[in-house]
């Protein structure tokens, strides 16, 4: 069972000042898969933490060398780019994602791995009772909808990151070589054959959500621009109705003027109507920016993140 030789399953998980939670973490997670009876590895990316989630994780190492791997960044990347990172070096058949904070229960792998075994390339998990706060929970229900709406994707739970991928879809993930992706859904597009299982959810078991409002929105957005350019055509169409009304106003006005004169009354309406255009001006280059933002981090092909050091035995 060493990862020297390729295992049967790569369980990936990000870790941003995580002390409180790992060594619970360690202590639930390599039972059960030890209890498997079947080979795998363990890959923690350490993204960046500022806690002793680095010197508890080399201890992991030291300790189970033959299934544990740790990617260290240099600095904090964020989730989805840890989870990239291990991706790319996984070994492993069937790949599980999960969160270090045990809101997703490692209990649940064994049912994550029953339907990839029964075939399905995709096994999302759809979180049961979920111990969020509640605006976050609306906020999801809120980008679901959008996303449901506006993309062919069809998730019932996009946030949860308790996942498992086979081999194929992780090599297309990676060959996607995608800047700021949100991996679920990705996976859900190169999927041939996904399926959702429900799945519990913990309260957090230490810390805080690494998660701000601010890092909340930005990750919607990387959800929908990446998907979809939907927003950027719904604005035209909007645009294109707004000028249409106001040529229309422009000859209703006009006419007016040339058959009743000119009026001062009306001014205000005009007011209106001019700082309701600008706005909408605004929401649109607003927009066109978050694309062009993405374009331009793509084009300009910057590393994505960078590994300081790698703890892993030799393959
Ligand atoms: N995480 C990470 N980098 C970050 C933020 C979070 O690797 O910049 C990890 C974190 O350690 C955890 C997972 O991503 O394993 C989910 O983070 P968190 O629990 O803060 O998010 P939430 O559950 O609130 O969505
Ligand atoms: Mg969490």
């Amino acid at each position: 069972m060493s990862t020297a030789a390729k295992p049967e399953i790569s369980v990936v998980i990000p870790v941003y000042n995580e002390q409180g939670n790992l060594p619970t973490l360690f202590a639930r997670l390599y039972p059960v898969l030890d209890k498997l009876g079947r080979s795998y590895e363990i890959i923690f990316t350490n993204d960046g933490s500022a806690d002793q989630s680095s010197d508890l994780l080399a201890a992991q190492y030291a300790a189970r060398p033959d299934v544990t791997r740790v990617i260290e960044f240099n600095a904090n990347y964020g989730q989805h780019m840890a989870v990239m990172a291990a991706l790319e070096r996984v070994r492993g058949e069937v790949i599980v994602t999960l969160d270090a904070d045990l809101q997703n229960p490692p209990e649940e792998i064994p049912n994550l791995l029953k339907q990839t075994d029964a075939g399905y390339d995709c096994v999302g998990g759809v979180r049961q009772n979920r111990q969020d706060h509640f605006l976050r929970r609306r906020c999801s229900q809120l980008v679901n909808f959008v996303r449901s709406k506006t993309t062919s994707i069809e998730m019932s739970d996009q946030g949860c990151m308790l996942r498992a991928y086979s081999r194929a879809v992780v090599d297309g993930i990676v060959r996607s070589g995608a800047v700021n992706t949100f991996i679920p859904a990705l996976a859900y597009n190169l999927a041939r054959n996904p399926t959702e299982i429900p799945v519990s959810h913990e309260e957090r078991h230490a810390g805080v959500s690494n998660y701000s409002a601010y890092q909340l929105v930005r990750l919607n957005f990387d959800l929908i621009t990446y998907f979809t350019t939907a927003p950027l055509q719904l604005f035209t169409i909007f645009a294109m109705l707004c000028s249409v009304g106001s040529f229309l106003l422009v000859i209703v006005l006009g006419t007016r003027r040339l058959i009743l004169g000119p009026e001062e009354g009306g001014i205000f309406t005009l007011f209106g109507v001019l700082f309701f255009l600008i706005s909408v001006c605004m929401v649109g280059i607003g927009l066109i920016g978050e694309y062009m933002g993405r374009t331009y981090q793509v084009v300009r092909a910057r590393a994505r993140y960078n590994v300081s050091h790698i703890l892993e035995a030799q393959s």
